[in-house]
């Protein structure tokens, strides 16, 4: 059996979401004439208490729509130096917006509201790149799954209308964080101008990700979506497998939380692993002890067919998913606990 831990985006779609989407009714969407498209539009809309939601075939792409959304060629955001926008998004932050990142030395990928502050370069200095967006991530993906403090944001959002700054959520996994803290989409669409939410990490769903904002600011998004190639046409299978995710697999997501709280107390007890971070929501971040050979640890995980990822500066990764069955946890505690 194989123990695929390197993210939660390997999953494949359950018999019941290959049902709807089979069944779902269809139209071309560069039309905005597919219902079921149009469904989960309004239904996430409504969700977080935005006037428009849009559809988005990557979570990377909703992130740069949002940032070109923001900004001008020449401008600067500011981001948490774990940001996703800033280390996996094939640098497109400076290729599509012509923008550059100030980065803030968080913790977990997380910032404070100083920190915010003291990163915006003085609108009247003309030497530096004005400032115009700020980032923010939750959870947090090189942060190790970590929640953000709602409180923080709420400073956050009073420096960015001081200070006249867009501010905008990757919330690729926000799903993770409002489960775990029993908090509300509705609370994050009250802060936020835009944010990003992906159906294809611990929802399960095959593809897509929606963008939700202000009437103004999405009818620009949507331009935007056609210039990056994100215009889509029959993609009512796709939207019926997002709706079929927000259905089954919300609540089940505390399981993978469970799942990856259980692994990090057996991996806490293994002489060659010296640090585990805190375990918050699905993803396990963990260091080796340079004191004991780092093959031995990785071997015994490859001979048993487990895979995780090498997130590197010495760290690795697990991250729990709605395919990372019962048996595969029961059996992957043993294989740890038993090299
Ligand atoms: C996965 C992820 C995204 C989007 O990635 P895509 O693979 O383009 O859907 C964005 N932000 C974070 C934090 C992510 O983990």
């Amino acid at each position: 059996m194989q123990i695929d831990l390197r993210s939660d985006t390997v999953t494949r779609p359950s018999k019941g979401m290959l049902d709807a989407m089979m069944t779902a009714k269809v139209g071309d969407d560069v039309y905005a004439e597919d219902p079921t498209v149009n469904a989960l539009e309004a239904r996430v809309a409504t969700l977080f208490g935005k006037p428009k939601a849009l559809f988005f075939p990557s979570g990377t792409m909703a992130n740069q729509t949002a940032i070109k959304l923001h900004t001008q060629p020449g401008e600067q955001l500011i981001c948490d130096k774990y940001a996703h926008v800033y280390n996996y998004e094939g640098g497109g932050v400076s290729f599509n917006s012509g923008v550059s990142c100030q980065l803030v030395d968080g913790h977990r990928g997380m910032m404070t509201a100083a920190q915010v502050e003291a990163a915006i370069n003085p609108p009247d200095f003309y030497h530096s790149p004005l400032t115009s967006l700020v980032t923010l991530e939750n959870t947090t993906n090189k942060g190790g799954g970590a929640c953000w403090d709602f409180n923080e944001i709420s400073k956050i959002r009073t420096v960015c209308d001081t200070h006249h700054l867009g501010l905008h959520l990757d919330g690729a996994r926000l799903w993770n964080a409002l489960n775990a803290k029993s908090e509300t989409a509705l609370q994050y669409g009250d802060i936020f101008d835009t944010i990003s939410v992906c159906f294809s990490k611990g929802l399960g769903a095959p593809v897509g990700s929606m963008l939700v904002g202000d009437e103004a600011l999405m009818n620009k998004a949507l331009r935007i979506r056609k210039m990056l190639g994100g215009g889509m046409r029959q993609i009512g299978s796709l939207a019926a497998a997002a709706s079929y995710a927000l259905d089954h697999h919300y609540d089940r997501l505390k399981d993978d939380h469970k799942k990856a709280k259980e692994i990090a107390v057996v991996l806490q007890t293994l002489e060659a692993v010296s640090i585990v971070e805190p375990v918050e929501t699905n993803i396990v971040i963990f260091k080796l002890n340079s004191n004991f050979p780092e093959g031995l640890f990785l071997d015994n995980l490859k001979a048993h067919n487990v895979l995780v990822s090498d997130m590197g500066s010495g760290k690795l990764r697990m991250v729990t998913h709605l395919d990372y069955t019962d048996a595969m946890h029961a059996n992957l505690l043993e294989i740890l606990s038993k090299p």
